[in-house]
């Protein structure tokens, strides 16, 4: 076709499969396993009565959101930037932190949609392979680039960085920003949020789709300085100044601030978490020590394509990456403790 020469071709990122059947075992996206907090549930029904608001835009600012989120990190709602999850907010700020020729640095192994924004927003990039033990080396970072991007827990291996380490990475690199993507941290890593104070060039983005149990409603947050925000904020407002929805910005809300559900189904997500590790390692898996609310786990024989087939049939769900390096493991998202018990039970089989 003529016109096909000017067509923006990108490689998509592939996200984990949104099976219809809802008999089936879901541990391949790393949803929360749990309900979202019960105040959601009550704003969705007070929606019955209040439809007429929905032919008004939405904030464009927010701010209800940005407030509840602000508040419960005690910092500022000009600290805080909020996006269609996290995939959104990453992008946002991908198009707004890496404007320069130099690479930008993120592992080989890491949330495979960091190089589809790159190569979607012609930013250049390098990736420096993990050791064999799935860590960052930091010494990898101590270079000039144009930026950084850390998952940390990294995905898939659910692997953590230590905060010095990382804190060197983003010490090292005061001219350039360093992003670290905490969409798992509330699962047991430190956040990198307490160093926000020191380092002018960090940006922390966090979900609500993991811990809040909202990965339906599409809700993710960056926090920094009001500078970083501010340049985030023209950038969202030169593409799409609604991205978010009247009913989202209020259950978003709602939910940030009911920190003792939160705090009870990260707990239970944890013990499962533990005992899901020690069951696995049992049946001669091995097994990374996960700090995020999935585990990585190499079957002993290797052969994870053909135990994630077998799973498939039973009709558990859980993630392969057919990928160098990491093509004889599967992702298992941490599901309430009898989809765990099912799971062990097959393995046991
Ligand atoms: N970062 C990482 C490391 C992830 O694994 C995910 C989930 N796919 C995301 C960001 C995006 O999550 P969401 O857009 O649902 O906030």
């Amino acid at each position: 076709m003529e016109y096909e020469k000017r067509v923006r071709r990108v490689v998509p990122y592939v996200p984990g499969e949104q099976p219809t059947r809802t008999d089936i075992i879901k541990l391949n996206t790393n949803e929360n396993p749990y309900p979202p907090a019960p105040e959601v549930e009550r704003i969705l029904h007070s929606f019955g009565e209040r439809t007429d608001e929905l032919r008004k835009y939405p904030d464009p600012t927010c701010m209800t959101l940005r407030k509840a989120i602000s508040e419960a990190y005690g910092v500022g709602s000009d600290q805080v930037f909020v996006g269609v999850g996290s995939d959104d907010v990453l992008a946002m700020s991908f198009l707004t932190f890496f404007n320069s020729e130099d690479p930008v640095l993120f592992p080989d192994i890491t949330y495979s949609f960091y190089d589809v924004w790159c190569d979607l927003f012609r930013i250049p990039y390098e990736t420096p392979a993990l050791d064999e033990d799935f860590r960052i080396r930091v010494e990898d970072y101590k270079r000039p680039c144009g930026g950084a991007v850390i998952a940390n827990p990294n995905a898939p291996t659910g692997v953590e960085l230590d905060m010095s380490a990382l804190e060197s990475i983003i010490a090292y690199s005061g001219d350039r920003v360093v992003i670290v993507d905490e969409a798992y941290a509330d699962f047991g890593t430190v956040s990198a949020l307490s160093l926000l104070d020191k380092y002018e060039n960090l940006l922390v983005v966090r979900t609500m789709s993991k811990s809040r149990s909202l990965a339906g409603s599409r809700i993710g947050y960056a926090i920094g300085s009001p500078q970083m925000i501010r340049y985030l904020e023209d950038v969202k407002y030169s593409y799409n100044s609604y991205t978010m929805d009247r009913i989202t910005l209020e259950v978003g809300a709602a939910a940030m601030r009911d920190e003792a559900y939160f705090k009870e189904t990260v707990a239970k997500i944890i013990r499962t978490r533990e005992r899901l590790t020690g069951e696995l390692r049992n049946l001669g898996f091995k097994v990374y020590d996960s700090a995020t609310n999935f585990v990585f786990a190499r079957p002993a024989d290797g052969d994870a394509k053909g135990l994630f087939e077998r799973l498939r049939g039973e009709g558990i769900y859980v993630r392969y990456f057919d990928k160098p390096r990491i093509n004889e493991w599967l992702r298992i998202s941490v599901g309430t403790e009898a989809e765990c018990d099912r799971l062990i039970a097959f393995l046991k089989g």
